[in-house]
């Protein structure tokens, strides 16, 4: 099997699976308990926020674990409710749903919320960002990379902006970590978003930074964990995994990046030889992980089954949400053509792929497309 979907869940890494062993086995204590198994396992989530924070250039205090991507993305935007007498949401059209639906919420509720378009290559550009500001804004959220086309946005000049303008800026981190060196000394963002099972970690596990002094309030309450923040026993294993694999994929971020830009760019080489085929997002600001194509009188959905059957697993847009295949609204918000709409396929790439993966890859690819369209491999 060709694994090529490790923007949807990426491998668990051995370091964080040993981490969780102890957690899942012999040590199913509460970390609330008080005896020694408890304090033990309260002392793993402790260790841990101490390895996001490091990894992060945050200070422990700023790290609170979540279920995964999805609550803290929620938790972000439902901290606009805590600025008061401010009414507004910027966002931008090419957010996961984990924003865009916590924001129709909002909306739902009598917030205004404005959605930021990309230029006809997904990024974002601060300008548009700054034109929308207003002195009704509670917040901005823009997305550090996009989970489909891997575009990478000026967050640094749009966090910058909302310094400035005293809005709260979040940033979903979620695709970012690991590819690019993310560091809270030095970026000007109040929270950002986290997920375990796409750093290799586990799934359920996920964490938001929060900058000090930032306002925050809670979306479930309970026995007050994560200092108030999020009630609910702690997922101890999950934790202690996103601990040791934030810490693996943050460790050596230039030289991971190296090796995956190198497999990204023969990969999209060779599916540029492929007839009316189009690669969308940017050439430039591209996560190192990310391959996304059109091809024309394609159905890819059907292209991603045939794919599954000769051993090569890729997604179409971004994996379907809970079965559901749609159309995507990131290809969408880029302009692109009706007939390449349907015909899209993303790649995403680890470092446990080789050139020789690649190769393969790229030639049942080629092969799939050309069957569907009735035409021969030459
Ligand atoms: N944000 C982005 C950019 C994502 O790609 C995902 C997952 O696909 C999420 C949020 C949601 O994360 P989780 O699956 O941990 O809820």
């Amino acid at each position: 099997m060709i694994y090529l979907d490790n923007a949807a869940s990426a491998p668990v890494h051995p370091r964080a699976l040993a981490a969780a062993m102890p957690f899942i086995t012999e040590n199913f204590a509460n970390p609330s308990s008080v005896h020694t198994p408890g304090r033990e396992a309260r002392l793993a989530v402790i260790a841990a926020r101490e390895q996001c924070a490091a990894a992060l250039g945050a200070l422990p205090e700023e790290i609170f674990f979540m279920s995964g991507g999805t609550e803290s993305d929620n938790l972000a935007v439902f901290s606009a409710l805590s600025v008061h007498h401010k009414r507004k949401i910027v966002t931008t059209a090419i957010e996961h749903p984990a924003v865009l639906n916590a924001c129709s919420e909002l909306e739902r509720r009598g917030f205004e919320v404005v959605q930021i378009s990309p230029d006809s290559e997904g990024v974002i550009h601060a300008e548009d960002i700054a034109a929308a500001i207003d002195d009704n804004t509670a917040l901005v959220s823009v997305m550090t990379a996009n989970n489909e086309i891997g575009t990478l946005q000026p967050v640094a000049e749009i966090g910058e902006l909302c310094r400035r303008r005293g809005v709260l800026f979040h940033t979903d981190a979620v695709q970012a970590v690991g590819n690019i060196p993310l560091d809270m000394r030095e970026l000007p963002v109040d929270m950002l978003t986290v997920s375990a099972h796409k750093i290799g970690g586990i799934k359920g596990a996920g964490l938001l930074y929060v900058r000090k002094g930032a306002p925050i309030t809670p979306m479930i309450f309970g026995g007050g964990q994560e200092r108030g923040i999020r009630s609910g026993t702690e997922n101890v294993a999950a934790i202690a995994a996103l601990g040791a694999a934030i810490t693996e994929v943050c460790r050596d971020i230039p030289e991971r990046c190296q090796k995956l830009s190198r497999l990204r760019d023969m990969l999209i080489e060779k599916l540029e030889k492929i007839p009316n085929s189009r690669l969308n997002g940017s050439r430039s600001e591209r996560l190192c992980s990310n391959v996304n194509f059109s091809f024309s009188d394609i159905d890819g959905e059907a292209l991603v089954m045939t794919l599954d059957l000769m051993g090569v697993c890729a997604s179409t847009a971004s994996a379907c949400s809970a079965g559901k295949q749609h159309r995507s609204h990131v290809l969408a918000a880029l302009g692109l053509d009706e007939s390449l709409l349907d015909g899209t396929l993303r790649l995403t790439l680890s470092d446990n792929n080789t050139e020789e993966e690649i190769t393969a890859a790229a030639d049942i690819i080629a092969e799939c497309v050309a069957n569907q369209r009735g035409q021969s491999v030459i």
